[in-house]
């Protein structure tokens, strides 16, 4: 039983992983031994399959064999980085002492290891980990009941690579919207949040991991932690933060926290996302539309994608920003424009300032890393190349009257401190390393004691040269080389029969016998060792001596850090007005005008995704106009037109249009001229959901009541095919209801693409309907498409011919006309047109103003992905009928 008793007990080394591992049970432990992290258990099985890498074993635990693999220190990051983006989070644990050290505690002790930090998608760091043009954010939420009952949702978004702090309030509603806007790479909230099933199914498709932190922190504590991590005594002068938002900002920073185990971040103070002033654009909007993301997921045919001119990362990420969350004010509109318009007609300055700022380092990322000391030299290269480069632009504009909004970001510049780069510059070596541990980046001649000890380093290095070639002559052999490795420091090699000979007097007085190799023999000699011990001891000191003036310039930076943050933003401000400049020059586009009335007119307005890969190909994009402008409401377009038109275009292009002009950009157009959009919403195309298993109907449907409930007059709405998949005459009634529910109750500007003609007939009734075509030139039985918008209505859908187009045998096609003229025929026996005439509007039926909160009770408890197509049409009339 002893024998059992022993075999049962971990190693003292497998007592302390386990122990460490079971602190950490959501995290790969990387568990650091000499030059590898090693991982073991599961988490080797993990990272072995992740990663490709062999899985070994290493003793046993428990009688069984322990998996192992392991990667090299010096190699983790891209490791780290494979690991992330499969979604998984790391530990990463060090040895926090020498390990002579734990060998003079006694033989069974183990070195003392800690975990340093943890490594998780939303916390990273290392410039080898992180998208430069994407900001790299986590979100923290909390949440509260809010007065009607309903849960009132704090959101704190960090970003540690940038330091950037927003929070946000909002309604249970929202949440998603808002969240698939900021687009965090993982959201942590405390254990309750994460384990309401409800909200985690909203949260499902944002892609980003969720994370269980614990109890949630509201009040006096979480005041209290945010007053701890800024070192402030109050928080008025963070503006008006509510009790929600104070909680998620404390979440967010006992995260920061944990994660980086201590070490304080540079972050911002955090400022309330002010979200009325923004168009919201809910979560299926911007996937629809492809706004950030292709729907693959890619970035690449994007709409960012395609208008990302900027010259640096930091710009890219506040364009990105930018497109997420357009203005809704005018005011501030027309300056954005103003700017941009600046730089459209200074093209010279354009190109001189993006140059300038192309080459200027992400000053962001670069104070983050040094806040965390996690930074190197070329850190504070970037920061002195930065304030040069901030000086620079300030010359290129001194002699020119900017627009405002430029000019205001021209005085950030040049506010900046010059004292800090020349600080940097006489201290700093011209192309510093990227790591401290390499040396020599202090420049030479700034520090007599650290010149001192390098010049004896580098003037020992000299002696063991001429040192080697009187060795040579005393031993009478060329063969003699002076050699160094770790384990016996510098040392003489000989092959071995020269070896003996040096064995004998009278070298033996001199050379001293250190290691007998298989063909080779190692001496030493007194002087040797003595130059040795004089060459590490200058290193150790050069190295010591380096590191401290290091550590100084850090923090002389980091004194600076909110200045450097701002340098960091005026940058980036400015790379934006410039690009977008540049951006209306290359494509052509024009100025829009956005004020506060309720018109939409657009007069040759283009796509410009489907312009760009047109033009690639040779072909040209047929620009269309659009007016959806009233005076007190909007006015709904019906498009009809047959497969292939052009209809999702037209209609995402002019939304596409409203997200450009608000968010400040030109536009492609010839003129656009409308009143700020408050919300987006659109119902496009038939994506289908079924990876959660929710069929594409019921998608629309959901989709559908949420326009239909919070839609109001200055919102625009994009609806392709509603009603489409289901049954004809189902789909048909709900598409007419939604159309008179728009009209009648939501007053909203929309376009409304169709296959059902019978909703042409619709104008008759609503006066502020117009139907909208796709033009084709039907020419002896060939179709052709011009992809040109015209008022009126199609006559035909020309479906067969499209299934022609595309290759169905002939013999099908043949017999699919003449089973249409049938119908068309039969179709004409019940013409819709008489129910048009016999049916009450829809406002006659509705006449109760709809009662909210009953309705998103209602909604709340519906479970899209337990109903089947009928059961959630029955649910949809019941929504209604609660209007
Ligand atoms: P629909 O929604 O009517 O089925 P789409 O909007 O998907 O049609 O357009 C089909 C294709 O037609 C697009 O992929 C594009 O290549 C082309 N197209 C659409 N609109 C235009 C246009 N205005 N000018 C030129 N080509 C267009």
């Amino acid at each position: 039983p002893r024998s059992d008793d022993k075999a049962a007990r971990p190693t003292p080394m497998m007592a302390q992983y386990i122990e460490i591992k079971s602190a950490n049970p959501d995290c790969l432990l990387f568990y650091r031994m000499g030059d590898f992290y090693e991982l073991f258990f599961e988490d080797a099985e993990t990272a072995s399959r992740a990663l490709g890498i062999m899985l070994t074993k290493r003793g046993k635990h428990q009688g069984a064999d322990i998996p192992m693999c392991g990667v090299p220190v010096e190699r983790a990051d891209d490791y780290l980085q494979k690991l992330i983006a499969l979604g998984h989070r790391v530990a990463v644990c060090e040895q926090m002492e020498d390990p002579a050290e734990a060998r003079k505690r006694g033989n069974k002790s183990v070195v003392r290891r800690d975990v340093v930090r943890l490594v998780t998608p939303g916390t990273i760091t290392e410039e080898q980990l992180l998208d430069p043009a994407r900001p790299n954010a986590f979100a923290a939420l909390s949440r509260l009941r809010g007065g009607d009952g309903g849960w009132r949702y704090g959101l704190a978004c960090v970003d540690i690579s940038t330091g950037a702090f927003d929070v946000a309030e909002v309604g249970e509603a929202e949440l998603a919207g808002e969240l698939a806007r900021l687009e965090p790479r993982e959201i942590v909230a405390a254990e309750a949040i994460c384990a309401d099933a409800r909200l985690t199914t909203q949260l499902a498709h944002l892609d980003a991991p969720l994370t269980a932190l614990g109890r949630d922190v509201g009040g006096e504590s979480a005041a209290r932690r945010l007053l701890d991590f800024f070192g402030v005594a109050t928080l008025e002068g963070f503006g008006a933060l509510g009790e929600a938002e104070i909680a998620a900002a404390a979440a967010a920073i006992l995260y920061v926290e944990r994660t980086q185990k201590g070490k304080r971040p540079a972050l911002r103070r955090p400022s309330s996302l002010r979200r009325s002033a923004t168009l919201e654009i809910d979560a299926a909007t911007r996937v629809n539309l492809e706004l950030t993301r292709t729907l693959k997921g890619e970035r690449d045919g994007s709409l960012l994608a395609t208008i990302d001119m900027s010259a640096t990362p930091a710009g890219a990420r506040l364009l990105a920003e930018r497109i997420a969350a357009p203005s809704t004010e005018p005011e501030l509109i027309a300056q954005r424009l103003d700017a941009v318009s600046f730089f459209v007609t200074a093209p010279e300055l354009r190109a001189r300032l993006r140059a300038t700022l192309a080459r200027a380092p992400d000053v962001a990322r670069a104070l983050s890393r040094l806040s965390l000391q996690r930074g190197g030299p070329r850190d504070l290269g970037n920061i002195r190349a930065a304030l040069a480069a901030a000086r620079e632009i300030v010359t290129l504009f001194s002699a020119q009257e900017a627009a405002p909004l430029v000019a205001q970001e021209i005085t950030t510049l040049a506010a900046c401190d010059n004292e800090l780069e020349r600080a940097i510059t006489t201290r700093l070596a011209d192309d510093p390393p990227l790591d401290k541990r390499a040396g020599n980046f202090i420049a030479q001649g700034f520090d007599a004691e650290l010149d001192e000890a390098r010049a004896l380093r580098d003037e020992s290095r000299r002696v063991i040269a001429s040192l080697q070639q009187r060795y040579v002559e005393l031993a009478e052999t060329r063969q003699l080389k002076i050699k160094h490795n770790n384990f016996l420091g510098f040392f003489i090699e000989v092959p071995q029969a020269q070896g003996e000979r040096l064995l004998r007097a009278p070298f033996d007085a001199v050379f001293t016998h250190r290691q007998t190799m298989q063909d080779a023999m190692r001496f030493s000699t007194r002087e040797l060792a003595e130059l040795e011990a004089k060459i590490a001891s200058a290193a150790d000191r050069a190295q010591e001596r380096e590191l401290a003036l290091f550590e100084e310039l850090a923090d002389a930076v980091l004194a600076r850090a909110q200045e450097l943050q701002r340098l960091a933003q005026g940058f980036a401000a400015l790379d934006v007005f410039a690009a977008l400049g540049e951006l209306a020059v290359k494509r052509d586009w024009t100025r829009p005008q956005v004020d506060s009335s309720l018109d939409f007119e657009i007069i040759g307005g283009r796509h410009p995704v489907v312009e760009a890969s047109l033009e690639a190909q040779g072909k040209i994009f047929a620009a269309n106009d659009c007016d959806l402008g009233d005076a007190r409401a909007g006015k709904i377009a019906v498009v009809t037109g047959p497969n292939m038109a052009g209809k999702s275009t037209y209609l995402r292009q002019n939304a596409l249009i409203a997200i450009l002009a608000q968010a400040g950009s030109f536009v492609p157009a010839k003129s656009a001229r409308l009143g700020a959009v408050d919300r987006l919403f659109s119902r496009v195309g038939a994506a289908d959901d079924l990876a959660r298993g929710r069929s594409t109907f019921m998608v629309e449907m959901v989709e559908t009541a949420a326009i239909l409930n919070c839609a109001g007059p200055r919102s625009l709405v994009i609806l392709d095919e509603i009603g489409r998949g289901t049954a004809t005459f189902d789909g048909l009634s709900i598409a007419w209801a939604t159309i008179e529910h728009l009209h009648e109750v939501n007053r909203a500007r929309a376009l409304f693409a169709t296959h059902f003609h019978e909703l042409t007939q619709l104008t008759k009734r609503m006066g502020r309907l117009v139907n909208l075509t796709m033009k084709v030139k039907d020419h002896a039985g060939e179709v052709v498409f011009l992809h040109e918008v015209a008022k009126g209505a199609a006559d035909r859908s020309y479906g067969v011919h499209v299934a022609e187009l595309a290759g169905l045998p002939a013999s099908v096609v043949a017999r699919a006309h003449a089973i249409l003229a049938e119908l068309e025929a039969a179709d004409r026996r019940a013409p819709v047109t008489k129910l048009i005439d016999d049916l009450p509007l829809f406002a006659h039926v509705a006449t109760s103003a709809p009662a909210k909160d009953e309705l998103r009770e209602a909604l709340g408890a519906i479970d899209p992905d337990a109903l089947t197509p009928r059961e959630a049409l029955a649910a949809l009339y019941e929504l209604k009928a609660k209007a």
